[in-house]
């Protein structure tokens, strides 16, 4: 039984909820005599979420899942990270924390709070990159400074994945060695928390499967938003039960545009990293002063997919259902609110973060600025999707309106909240004024 008392290094896991190609995992299982690997569940980040969230019972499953390859010893601990780490350092004699970057502006400010106490206890604090190919700093331009336009920043990342392409941490043998050779340390009995513990309700949704057979034929299939063809990988990626290394391996010589897919994570990941402020304010400043109407009403009529335009109120229907909502839907129903109901951007991404499965911050701002078109490298703003031609030309069988409004052809379906042409005229005349202020 090796040493409980001696030194012991901690490998914390966050959107990393793997073992296989774990880059910063790998490094401490490489490196250290002890690993003893833990979770904390962020006190902070779970007391904003409501009684029923989905992803709380995902973010269980995956660590059930991750103690028993651990053979029960990952330490899964409730409280604020400062605190935690407290406990643990006056419980073990720790030497180093191994852990993976994370590049959200709540993230990076915890990191560094934590950093600085292990390196003031003694201890080593080593931070790896593993949820991205290419990390914030590695794609710029020549000047130095950051990509502000998607295709430039693409053309770089792919010279760079040619030139200099990632290595894979497969740590499954690694992992299984270590765990024969008993270098896992040995943890006291806690107890797995159960959603009940952590104040949460059941919510009866189930989860994509962590399988890349959407792959093929993605490029021709993706837009056909009945026929549901992408990958659903989103929720993996978020909370890292699936590498980006290995699924970008895999996927990029079947299908091209699903690798430029994972550029585009990559490419707003970059944008939220380097301009935080584009969390709760336009990227670009001269969309401050759009008249924003408001009106919450029509705000929950939206929510709840009961606009009287069937393929807006499909994807809110599948959001509320599901927790996922298909991505032509997801511009559909964004320029809608923001273009149709001239209400701010900023409530829709609210809406959806509370709302998704794959919820991701970089990924979900970029996206609604996109649609709103303050973003960067948006789509200009007088270009509004006419839901009803979306609808002809991809939903064109009615799959998918079918299956979420079943009442559309019924009287209890309301008439369209709003009429396509004034709709547009209003927002390019809103757009117009606010942008000459
Ligand atoms: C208004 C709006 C909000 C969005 N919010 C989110 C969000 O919170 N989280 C999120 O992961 N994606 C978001 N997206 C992007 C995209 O819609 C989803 O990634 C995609 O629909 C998820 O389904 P999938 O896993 O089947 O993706 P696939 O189409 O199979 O793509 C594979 C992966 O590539 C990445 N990806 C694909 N499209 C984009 C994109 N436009 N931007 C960034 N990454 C992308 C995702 O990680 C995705 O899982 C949003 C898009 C819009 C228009």
């Amino acid at each position: 039984m090796p040493n409980v008392h001696g030194p012991v290094s901690l490998f914390w896991f966050r959107r990393d909820l793997r073992t296989v190609d774990n880059h910063g995992l790998w490094q401490a299982l490489r490196r250290e005599p002890q690993v003893m690997p833990v979770f904390i569940l962020d006190e902070d980040i779970l007391k904003r979420l409501p009684a029923r969230d989905a992803r709380v019972e995902f973010i269980l499953e995956a660590l059930r899942a991750l103690n028993q390859q651990f053979c029960g010893r990952l330490r899964v601990l409730y409280g604020k990270p400062k605190a935690v780490f407290a406990r643990l350092f006056e419980q073990h004699n720790i030497s180093a924390v191994f852990t993976n970057e994370d590049y959200e502006p709540y993230a990076r400010r915890r990191d560094q709070a934590v950093a600085k106490f292990c390196r003031a206890n003694g201890a080593e604090f080593l931070s790896f990159k593993d949820q991205v190919i290419f990390g914030p700093e590695e794609i710029l331009k020549d000047d130095g400074t950051p990509y502000k336009v998607y295709g430039a920043y693409a053309r770089r990342w792919r010279a760079r994945y040619q030139e200099d392409p990632p290595h894979l941490f497969a740590s499954s043998p690694l992992l299984a060695k270590a765990l024969s050779k008993n270098k896992i340390a040995p943890a006291p009995r806690d107890k797995m928390p159960t959603l009940g513990d952590l104040g949460f309700k059941t919510t009866g949704m189930t989860f994509p499967p962590n399988k890349s057979s959407r792959i093929h034929g993605y490029a021709r299939h993706r837009d056909l938003i009945g026929e549901d063809a992408t990958s659903h990988l989103g929720i993996h990626l978020r909370f890292g039960t699936r590498s980006v290394r290995q699924l970008f391996q895999a996927a990029a010589p079947i299908d091209d545009t699903f690798a430029s897919e994972l550029i585009w994570r990559e490419f707003f990941m970059q944008i939220l990293y380097h301009f935080p402020h584009s969390a709760q304010a336009p990227f670009d400043p001269r969309y401050e002063h759009i008249r924003w109407r408001n009106d919450k009403a029509q705000f929950k009529r939206w929510c709840l997919g009961k606009t009287g335009y069937p393929l807006v109120d499909a994807g809110m229907r599948e959001l509320n259902a599901t927790g996922f909502m298909h991505n032509r839907a997801r511009m559909i129903t964004a320029s809608f609110l923001c273009k149709h109901l001239l209400i701010d951007w900023r409530w829709g991404e609210r809406y959806f973060a509370e709302k998704l499965l794959d919820y991701d911050m970089a990924a979900n701002v970029g996206n609604w600025q996109w649609a709103a078109g303050s973003g960067c490298d948006a789509a200009p703003y007088f270009r509004v999707f006419n839901p009803t031609l979306q609808q002809k030309k991809f939903d064109a069988n009615g799959k998918y309106v079918k299956r979420w409004v079943p009442e559309l052809r019924s009287e209890s379906y309301p008439e369209p909240m709003v009429e396509h042409e004034f709709a547009r005229r209003r927002a390019l005349r809103v757009y117009n004024e606010g942008l000459k202020k």
